[in-house]
């Protein structure tokens, strides 16, 4: 169901390269993997898990979510917090019935066990690459169903995950940054989290006009996934553009 942090054995795959694996209530492992880890967020999963727990952007942020920068860290990163009840366990799991927000659960617990690497060249085109990682703890791996990554990145919903991930990955490794000639300020940092992972305050600030944005269409501004591809391209505006 979710990432390991320290995978034992790490195998590159082809995307039509056939594997086993199914992670379902009936293996004897079911949700042990929910516990202990370090979930980072990304934008997209925050805005699905609103969606799984019926909160705001700013209430998921005030209950299940952890800041981090550190000294290397350009932009601040967002995990899933754990509660303390002595394992470490996802807030959102249930030894029996599994995952409380399964079709809202973040991409990293649906990508589990494939790992995947996008590669845009300089003519556009997107390359995927994929490992597939494998821990003796996980029992799925016995199942006899076949996979690919492609199949399993669609049975998972990846795709759309990381349509998302891959429109972020435009703003944080954009050249400007790779060559060293970019470092946010304190509003420019302020603004990443506002825009990226709270949409809904970030909605609320672009309809009261305080964000100096200008006009937003309707379908732009009442479209979770259209305002988060807007809210991108706005910041790669902000900071490469001047
Ligand atoms: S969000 Fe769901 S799938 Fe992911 S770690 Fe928590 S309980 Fe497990
Ligand atoms: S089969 Fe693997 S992914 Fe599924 S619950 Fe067990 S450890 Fe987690």
């Amino acid at each position: 169901m979710s990432r390991p942090q320290f995978p034992e054995a790490v195998y590159r795959l082809k995307s039509d390269e056939p594997f086993n694996f199914a992670c379902h209530p009936g293996v004897p492992c079911f949700t042990d993997c929910c516990k202990m880890l370090e979930l980072a967020l990304t934008p997209y999963d925050v805005l699905r898990m609103r969606r799984g727990t019926g909160l705001t952007s700013q209430q998921l942020h005030d209950q299940y979510i952890i800041e981090e920068r550190g000294e290397q860290d350009m932009f601040p990163k967002y995990y899933l917090t754990m509660i303390d009840d002595g394992q470490a366990s996802c807030a959102f799991v249930d030894k029996e019935k599994g995952c409380a927000i399964y079709s809202h659960r973040p991409g990293a617990c649906r990508a589990y066990p494939l790992g995947r690497a996008a590669v845009r060249t300089r003519s556009g085109e997107l390359h995927q690459h994929f490992v597939l990682m494998k821990e003796s703890h996980c029992k799925g791996f016995a199942e006899s169903v076949e996979q690919t990554p492609e199949k399993y990145s669609q049975d998972q919903d990846l795709v759309s995950y990381n349509r998302f991930n891959d429109a972020i990955a435009t703003l944080i490794q954009h050249d400007k940054i790779r060559q060293g000639l970019f470092m946010p300020n304190d509003e420019q940092l302020r603004f990443y989290t506002l825009a990226l992972y709270n949409i809904d305050v970030f909605r609320a600030q672009v309809h009261a006009g305080t964000l100096n944005i200008g006009e937003v269409p309707s379908s732009v501004l009442d479209n979770d996934e259209e305002l988060l591809l807007f809210a991108i391209d706005w910041l790669k505006d902000l900071y490469f553009q001047s």
